[in-house]
């Protein structure tokens, strides 16, 4: 039996596990935080407020929610106080396999048997990680994407035995958030929406390593042909995400295909080694708070 969801753990509070505790607490639910460094939730949210605020996006939870929520997450300094009476686990570690295994492997130790235990992983699926918990048929994929940028969606994938009901546990509770739940069927390597935006990035960064383009005209490009002239391009969009993240993630789709074309460039990898992160480092494509793209001359036809 699954218990009604009341009580959520996020483990892990960066670019977006703060996203998903703030998601929870505005739906009303009892949210409990741990990050292992100290202060990372506070400091992510002060970030991800200058960065709407200098993109003039109008977040998915409006600014004046935000002292309330946050306000009614609380905080604490070790993972079995997080998560011993949570219904619904949800790990927003880095991208990383083993350190996501340890993550379940403790999860599977220190949290009730009925607790549901989901990864947020952008290209892991979680049939790699059940097994570490012990119990596989509690374990499933909610991939959340950019919720306070108006991305309010979720992909929700079960892994080898996840059971019906803890799917339509994570399906219900995605929508409870006012996410839309995109559902996949079965098992595939970047779920739905994130297995389209993989093929664009590993496009745009195969052009720009190679210098065929710069890559604030693929940026324009972007812009114009979405119309999402206000927003970013793929550069932009990737420095949201922060490169360090996105070169994980295109290292788990390498490893799967084994294929020299699906490896990320050297130069982004360099780019990391600088510590050109994207937003949360003030540097990446782009420099930030100030970032060309949202200048009034970006897609201005003058010389
Ligand atoms: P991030 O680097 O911004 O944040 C990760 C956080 O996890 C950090 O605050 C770090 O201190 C903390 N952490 C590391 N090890 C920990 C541990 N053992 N226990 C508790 N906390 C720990 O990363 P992110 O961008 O938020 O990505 C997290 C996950 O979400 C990844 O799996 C990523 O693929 C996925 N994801 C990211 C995005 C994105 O746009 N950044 C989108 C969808 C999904």
């Amino acid at each position: 039996m699954t218990k009604p969801i009341q009580k959520i753990a996020v483990i892990g509070t960066g670019t977006l596990g703060a996203q998903i505790a703030m998601l929870a607490s505005n739906a009303g639910y009892d949210v409990t935080i741990f990050d292992r460094q100290v202060g990372a939730f506070d400091a992510m949210m002060d970030k991800q407020h200058t960065d709407l605020t200098a993109k003039q996006i109008d977040p998915f939870i409006p600014f004046d929610k935000w002292p309330a929520c946050r306000q009614q997450i609380r905080q604490v300094e070790n993972l079995d106080e997080a998560v011993k009476d949570a219904d619904l686990v949800i790990e927003a570690v880095p991208e990383n396999l083993e350190l996501k295994r340890k993550v379940f492997q403790q999860l599977g130790q220190l949290t009730s048997a009925e607790a549901i235990l989901a990864t947020n992983s952008s290209s892991i699926p979680v049939s790699y990680l059940e097994k570490s918990s012990g119990r596989p048929e509690r374990c499933l994929n909610l991939h959340f994407y950019m919720a306070l940028h108006g991305m309010n969606m979720a992909d929700v994938m079960g892994g080898s035995r996840t059971l019906p009901e803890v799917l339509d546990a994570g399906m219900r509770w995605v929508r409870s958030l006012g996410c839309f739940p995109l559902t996949v069927k079965k098992e595939l390597l970047g779920f739905c929406f994130n297995r389209v935006w993989r093929a664009i990035k590993r496009e745009v960064l195969y052009m720009w390593a190679n210098d065929f383009v710069d890559f604030r005209d693929i940026d324009r490009a972007w812009m114009k042909f979405t119309g999402r002239g206000d927003r970013s391009g793929p550069f932009g969009m990737m420095d949201s995400v922060g490169l360090d993240v996105i070169y994980d993630i295109e290292m788990v789709y390498y490893r799967d295909s084994k294929d020299p074309k699906d490896h990320p460039p050297k130069a982004l990898k360099q780019k990391i080694d600088r510590g050109e992160l994207g937003v949360k480092t003030g540097k990446g494509f782009y420099s930030y708070p100030d970032p060309e793209y949202l200048r009034d001359d970006f897609l201005s036809t003058k010389d």
